[in-house]
């Protein structure tokens, strides 16, 4: 769609290139979104994508993600991590949370990491993906400061995060911790072709990590919840873990009433649990 209330189109290449950013300024990324519907308060555009940010980086700490790597990059991982980091078990979930974002291989190879997060809408996938893996997020601030957020605290509600006016997501790191665990990943949507419905994705630590058992659930509920036990859970600390989410944390649209989600949730949950126990 023509945004054709946009007079300038600006190309930073340099971080102090990036700011002033004012009212009718946006962040263009891969642009899926901001070009997906009408826009009229914005005036200029600020494509990120010239700043040369390294789209991975692997260390023995973990992985960077800029926000700008796309996420045909994050589901390559799945396939090209297991050759050089056999150890991290996690992989298969990056290309499992690609999948829960249902859309064209030609908007997998344009959409970013860092569009998906800043949308911040239940059903983003790579929300999902960074929940199940201790994703911590790095934020630059127009006064040349930086900060860190977990994802759970990051999404605060349905397309709401902490983000203010002027902040850029930098980077998204997901710790070798969290990547040497085994996984256990489902997703339901309404229709196969359809937008996620509910996500639950467990994951258990190695026991030299600590042998934790985390339990995510995104899309289902308007922001991130993790609950993150000691050992394998039975299944009674499941259900009291999952009966802490507020009503009101239960997403509603046209891709799943709130009872839905929370019952068929609980029933996920318990199957990732025996299956990882
Ligand atoms: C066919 C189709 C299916 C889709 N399905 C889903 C889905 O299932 N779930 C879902 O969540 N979304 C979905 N989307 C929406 C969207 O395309 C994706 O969320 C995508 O990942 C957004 O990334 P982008 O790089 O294209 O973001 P853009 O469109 O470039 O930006 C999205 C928003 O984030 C802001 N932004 C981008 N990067 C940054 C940054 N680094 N710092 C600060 N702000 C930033 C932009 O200003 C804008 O407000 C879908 C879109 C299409 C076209």
């Amino acid at each position: 769609m023509d945004l054709n209330t946009v007079e300038v189109l600006s190309t930073p290449t340099r971080r102090d290139e990036l700011w002033p950013l004012g009212h009718g300024d946006a962040i263009l990324a891969g642009g899926t979104w901001l070009f997906s519907e009408p826009q009229p308060q914005i005036r200029r555009l600020v494509d990120i994508t010239r700043l040369g940010w390294q789209p991975m980086t692997l260390s023995d700490n973990g992985i960077e993600f800029a926000a700008t790597c796309t996420l045909a990059e994050v589901s390559g991982l799945s396939q090209s991590l297991p050759a050089v980091r056999p150890d991290w078990t996690a992989a298969p979930l990056f290309h499992q949370c690609c999948t829960a974002l249902l859309a064209s291989p030609k908007i997998w190879r344009t959409a970013t990491i860092g569009g998906n997060i800043c949308l911040s809408f239940p059903a983003g996938s790579m929300i999902s993906l960074a929940s199940a893996l201790d994703g911590d997020l790095a934020v630059w601030r127009a006064d040349g400061t930086r900060y860190t957020s977990p994802i759970t605290e990051f999404v605060t509600g349905s397309a709401t995060n902490v983000l203010q006016p002027g902040d850029i997501l930098r980077s998204i790191f997901l710790p070798a911790s969290a990547l040497r665990a085994r996984t256990g990943y489902r997703k339901l949507a309404p229709s196969p072709l359809g937008r996620s419905g509910i996500v639950v994705i467990g994951r258990r630590d190695t026991d030299d990590d600590g042998g934790r058992f985390v339990l995510s659930f995104t899309a289902a509920t308007v922001r991130p919840y993790v609950f993150t036990f000691g050992a394998i859970p039975d299944p009674s600390e499941v259900a009291a873990a999952h009966a802490t989410i507020p009503d009101d944390a239960w997403t509603r649209d046209a891709h799943g009433d709130p009872d839905w989600r929370r019952g068929v949730s609980l029933v996920l949950a318990q199957q990732i649990r025996s299956e990882m126990a």
